[in-house]
């Protein structure tokens, strides 16, 4: 029986052109002979070869957010936790000393707590909204400096030029997470960051559909180490979430703009409730970095407020589920709002007088405002506030 599998596969011949990027899942790229295909290892010649390495989808998405971020290239990866790795194992050694901020996102606490120190590397956290403490906490082997600038949940505001200042005097790479700022508050190279991460799974997909990463770095060198990293130790990402990723890019802006401006009526409408005991939201004048949000983010607050309701676990109970009109579940920068609980989730496992250390109780919440009306999300808050009031 004649084959009916076709190998390689012939593009229909068409004059035109397709608007949007085709999704390519192939995992293999036939080459003409190994002429051509030494040429393509000798970088003489472009060419896939194999998807591990790097596949369309990937190139046009990790363009696509260089260009936000302003660098050249970035390399996609199967998750934010990727791109975080790929920066600090692809560029650091054992003996070398990682300083991070106090707040980071849970996972990447726990790789510089756990993780670093098991591969012979050593680690320690400061404040990042201090320059001042940044620059005690160094030691003499200090290679990164790993921060976010707008921390998670509670939305303190790093001190990004005093600490980019310290790094380039002494020749420290500065890492940034951009995930919750984005590059429509602030873009990290600016300000002489040497290498920017995202969480795409987060705003820049932005439809909670996709787990993706993506780094970058200006310098070239330091991109392709973390790229042949990534590369050897399978963080790729997939074809698919990259094609999905695109098609999320491309209302990124607007969504961000609108999620905002509803994040800034919500932040002031909560600051008025009787039984709110305290709203952060970084465009507020009674946020402790106000000033530091108008001079590095030109007063874009974001769309991320943290609240305190007053009472404890059963108060909160009775707003999650009476706000049944948003998702209580840990994520955020989807299209619809989502609220999460640090106590019971990314803060568990610390000791409750650290948590409250931090202004972390049981009544602490963190609302990731999405594309709603923001009456309609006024109407679901007012459900869930007063099931808490009546507690
Ligand atoms: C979610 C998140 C990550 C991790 O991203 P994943 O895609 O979930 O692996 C890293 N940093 C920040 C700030 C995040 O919010």
């Amino acid at each position: 029986m004649k084959s009916t599998i076709q190998r390689p596969f012939a593009m229909p011949s068409s004059v035109s052109r397709p608007v949007v990027t085709p999704l390519m899942p192939a995992v293999v790229y036939a080459s003409d002979s190994p002429d051509q295909l030494d040429q393509q290892y000798n970088g003489d010649a472009f060419g896939y070869t194999y998807a591990r390495e790097g596949h369309p989808n990937a190139d046009v998405v990790a363009k696509t957010i260089a260009a936000m971020e302003g660098c050249e290239n970035g390399i996609m990866t199967g998750s934010g936790m990727a791109a975080v790795t790929a920066a600090v194992l692809g560029l650091c050694k054992s003996g070398d000393h990682v300083l991070g901020g106090a707040q980071l996102y849970g996972r990447s606490l726990r790789l510089l707590n756990e993780d670093l120190p098991r591969l012979g590397m050593e680690t320690s956290l400061v404040d990042p909204t201090d320059a001042g403490a940044v620059l005690s906490g160094l030691q003499p082997n200090t290679r990164m400096i790993l921060l976010e600038t707008v921390s998670n949940p509670t939305l303190r505001v790093a001190d990004l030029e005093g600490i980019a200042a310290v790094c380039k005097e002494r020749g420290i790479l500065l890492v940034v997470d951009n995930t919750f700022t984005t590059p429509s508050m602030i873009k990290p190279f600016d300000y002489g960051a040497d290498i920017v991460i995202h969480s795409v799974t987060k705003l820049l997909a932005g439809h909670a559909d996709v787990t993706l990463g993506w780094v970058g770095a200006k310098n070239g060198e330091l991109e392709d180490k973390m790229r042949v990293f990534a590369v050897t130790t399978g963080m790729t990402a997939s074809p698919f979430d990259c094609w999905l990723a695109e098609r999320g890019l491309a209302s990124f802006g607007l969504r961000f703009a609108r999620s905002q401006e509803s994040a800034a009526v919500l932040a002031d409408w909560l600051a008025d409730q009787d039984i709110v005991e305290r709203v952060l939201y970084p465009a507020r004048p009674d946020h402790p970095d106000h000033n530091r949000t108008m001079g590095l983010m030109k007063g874009q607050g974001g769309n991320i407020i943290s609240f305190t309701l007053k009472g404890g676990r059963d108060s909160a109970n009775a707003f999650a589920t009476a706000a049944s009109g948003v998702a209580f579940a840990p994520t955020l920068g989807d299209v619809g709002t989502t609220l999460s609980h640090a106590a019971s989730s990314s803060h568990r496992v610390m000791a409750p007088e650290a948590r409250e250390a931090q202004g972390i109780t049981e009544g602490f919440f963190r609302v990731s405002v999405g594309l709603e009306d923001p009456a309609a999300l006024i109407d679901t808050f007012t459900a869930g506030l007063n099931a808490a009031s009546k507690v």
